[in-house]
């Protein structure tokens, strides 16, 4: 096509073009839009907590702007936000980390970033469990890294160690672990989890822990960081931490790594030549989150846990649709497979719901898991108890 006026022919690199969008943002802005335009849309996409940053958050916040912290703060972050990671580690999984091994970052996507493209070489490879969050391929292949799938369907979704054995070879260089898991919201038993650090420190692969469900599991399952092994499984493990999700945060773009001092000195640079810091102001209002009252996580677990119960025993009464429980996060993650049609794929589903339902969820697809669709429970009751009904009509065909 000619050249327009408007158009500058753009074309995006090689290592770009090869990207996806986020279909997770994607399926944000599909919901915002309709809400825009007057529609009466059920969203359940966003991983997003609908509750609002707690108060003494956004107080702290305002405080720092009146106190002038308003400026460029360390690339790291300021040592008063280091040492309350710190000092929560240390406190909640007797982990003992070092100021050099810590820094604030813009979200713990940034954290997953930094560490991700300051390791991988081209053709390094990376084993990313699936069904994984839709970044962790995206950022490989930004980084000239090969993607290296594990199927965990058949063990419901949960990673073992025997999985990461088999899938390990000469090139693998990390591995990318997410306990509680997006978007299915299973969780590595600790002792699992150990098993697969001993097979990573084994073959001196790299790890990277994305925690940023850390605090939202439900009984049995316990609050369980991989900072809690011992220094030896340790030494190549990157944690990425979020203040989004366990404190209502997602806009403040704040949150964390923790790794070896040589690994987070290779994420300066990156960080030093992107973002340079997390914003000042959210890292005030992050000190105040990890140091003030924590009632306002247990508040929200506790919402999550009740809608949880509600949501679980609805969907399994819609025929066709199948759905584990969550032991994590705040996603359930349904096998629709049953409700399609020959020929028909998840992303059929989905489309059904948002053009005939007016319904936001998430195709499993964009997760590595066709078949299935992320429900998001981040949202009121109410508004769940409306997604189930026109999910059931789009499932149940009575449209
Ligand atoms: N992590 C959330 C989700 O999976 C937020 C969107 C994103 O950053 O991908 O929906």
């Amino acid at each position: 096509m000619a050249a327009t006026k408007f158009s500058s022919n753009f074309q995006s690199s090689d290592n770009v073009a090869q990207m996806k969008a986020s279909s997770t943002l994607a399926a944000m802005q599909a919901a915002e839009a309709m809400r825009t335009a007057g529609v009466d849309v059920v969203d359940l996409g966003a991983g997003e907590p609908d509750f609002d940053t707690p108060q003494n958050i956004k107080d702290a916040a305002a405080e720092a702007m009146r106190a002038g912290k308003t400026k460029y703060t360390p690339t790291a972050g300021t040592r008063e936000l280091q040492r309350a990671i710190i000092e929560m580690y240390a406190r909640d999984f007797g982990a003992n980390y070092e100021r050099n091994e810590v820094m604030a970052t813009s979200g713990g996507k940034q954290a997953i970033f930094n560490a991700v493209v300051s390791l991988i070489n081209p053709g390094d490879e990376v084993l990313i469990p699936k069904p994984y969050w839709v970044t962790f391929p995206e950022i490989v292949t930004f980084a000239r890294g090969r993607s290296v799938f594990i199927e965990t369907e058949d063990n419901g979704f949960v990673l073992t160690a025997e999985m990461v054995n088999r899938a390990i070879t000469p090139r693998t260089k990390l591995i990318i672990l997410n306990s509680p898991s997006n978007p299915s919201g299973r969780v590595i038993p600790p002792s699992e989890l150990r098993k697969i650090m001993e097979i990573t420190a084994e073959h001196d692969l790299y790890a990277v822990s994305d925690e940023c469900y850390l605090r939202f599991v439900y009984p049995p399952a316990e609050v369980f960081s991989a900072a809690s092994f011992r220094s030896e499984l340790r030494k190549r493990l990157c944690i990425a931490g979020s203040f989004s999700k366990t404190y209502a945060m997602t806009g403040w773009r704040v949150g964390y790594s923790l790794a070896n001092a040589d690994w987070t000195r290779a994420m300066l640079k990156v960080q030093g030549h992107s973002t340079s810091n997390a914003t000042s102001i959210s890292q005030a209002a992050a000190i105040e989150a990890l140091n003030g009252p924590q009632d306002s996580v247990a508040t929200m677990l506790a919402e999550y846990t009740r809608r949880r119960e509600w949501l679980l025993n609805a969907l399994n009464e819609i025929s066709g649709l199948r759905c584990p429980q969550p032991e994590g996060a705040f996603y359930a993650f349904p096998d629709v497979r049953d409700c399609l049609k020959k020929g028909e794929t998840s992303d059929d589903f989905v489309n059904q719901l948002l053009e005939k339902e007016q319904t936001v969820v998430t195709d499993g697809a964009a997760f590595g898991a066709e078949g299935f669709i992320r429900i998001s429970y981040a949202t009121s009751l109410d508004r769940l108890q409306e997604g189930v009904k026109r999910i059931r009509r789009v499932a149940e065909r009575i449209i």
